[in-house]
Parts: C-alpha cells; structure tokens; sequence
C-alpha cells in the first residue's frame, strides 16, 4: 500500500496540498450561521432541502444546531464526469418529495461558483408555488460567478480555488474530509480530470 506522509490508510490527506479552513473553524462559523437562521426564522415552519450529493454534511451538522420546528427534504442534481467547472450541464436526479406550496423552503448546497446550478435548482422549486426561497451555502466563491444570484447565507466566502472535504467531492472522493481543503496538483493535473 501506498503510504502518503500526514495522510491515514489510502493516503487520503496526503493527497492535500492545504487545508483551507479547519473542523474547528467550521464548527464556531456553524453556530453563529444556525443562530442567525434561527433568528430569521422564529415562529415560521421552515422547509429545508438539501441539494445532494454535496450539501449532505453541512446541511446534517446544520440541522442538529437549529431549535426550531422544521422539515427536511433533499433534491439531486449531477453534473457529468468528474470535471472540477461545471459545464452549465446539470441532470436532476432526485425532485422535491414534500409539498411546499405556501411555505418558506430554505435550500442548502455545498457551494456557490458559477452561479448555474442554484439557479436551476431554484426555479424547479419554484414551481411549487412556495412562500419564498432563501439560499444557504457553505462555501462561496463570489470571483466565479456567472450568473447573478447571491445566498441569503453563506458559511465562507473562499478564494477561486478548488476545494474538497466536508462534502465536496473530487471525482466522488474526498468528501468525507472533516476539513476543507486544496488537493495537489499531481491529483487534479491534466490525465487526471475529466471535462463533463
Ligand atoms: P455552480 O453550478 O455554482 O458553478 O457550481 C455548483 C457545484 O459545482 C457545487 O454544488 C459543486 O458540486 C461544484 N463545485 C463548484 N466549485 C467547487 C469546488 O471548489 N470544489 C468542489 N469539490 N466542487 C465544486
Ligand atoms: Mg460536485
């Protein structure tokens, strides 16, 4: 076995060339981004979906901080191949499973880049006639945008670098990283990624 120095079995940290920002960061940002939601949001029956893959760590220790009465559901959304820019391509594999016409639906995802696929998202949730839509994400990468849309919450606004870790995926790896970090080029570099 292949063994990468600061990495575990499989070398998974090794494979990091920084880590952005840490656990610890991530754990006192999360408290102070349910506070603000709980705030918002006091006396209302909120509706929470997850877009999936990405947003399931975040949105999961996000849920355990809020205290007020809420609903979870989850959308999915894939863009082809494990290409590190969205193409704009985005399949939807997973619609809405609750009925939220009338309600406030918070929508959760990992990350806000271009802009392409909360915009997608957002009005395929629209559609169901909600009371309003407010965007929450964990990271965002504001030098990226193409379209103009903007979260209601943001957890960190990061640099235009490529991240992985508290759910990011690099071609499905590396989600599982408690932390968030910049993988090394010898792992992104061409041969390695796939445009899709
Ligand atoms: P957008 O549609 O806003 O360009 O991109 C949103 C999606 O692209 C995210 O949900 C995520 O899957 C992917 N993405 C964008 N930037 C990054 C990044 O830095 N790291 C990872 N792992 N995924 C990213
Ligand atoms: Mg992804």
């Amino acid at each position: 076995m292949k063994t990468n120095s600061g990495g575990g079995p499989g070398g998974m940290e090794g494979d990091l060339a920084e880590i952005l920002i840490t656990a610890e960061e991530i754990r006192r940002r999360l408290a102070e981004l349910a506070a603000e939601i709980e705030r918002d949001h006091e006396g209302r029956d909120l509706t929470i979906v997850g877009i999936l893959t990405g947003s399931l760590i975040f949105l999961s220790d996000l849920l355990r901080l809020l205290r007020i009465p809420l609903r979870v559901d989850f959308v999915g959304a894939a863009s082809y191949g494990a290409a590190i820019e969205s193409s704009g391509e985005l399949t939807v594999t997973k619609t809405l499973g609750l009925d939220v016409r009338g309600r406030d639906v918070l929508l959760v995802d990992d990350i806000l880049d271009t802009g392409h696929t909360l915009q997608r998202i957002r009005r395929m949730i629209a559609r169901h006639d909600p009371r309003s839509i407010e965007l929450c994400v964990f990271l965002d990468k504001p030098e990226r945008r193409r379209i103009p849309i903007e979260a209601d919450y943001v957890g960190f606004t990061i640099p235009d670098r490529f991240v992985v870790g508290y759910g990011l995926d690099y071609a499905e790896r590396y989600r599982n990283l408690p932390f968030v970090g910049v993988l090394k080029e010898s792992v992104t570099g061409p041969g390695n990624a796939t445009q899709g």
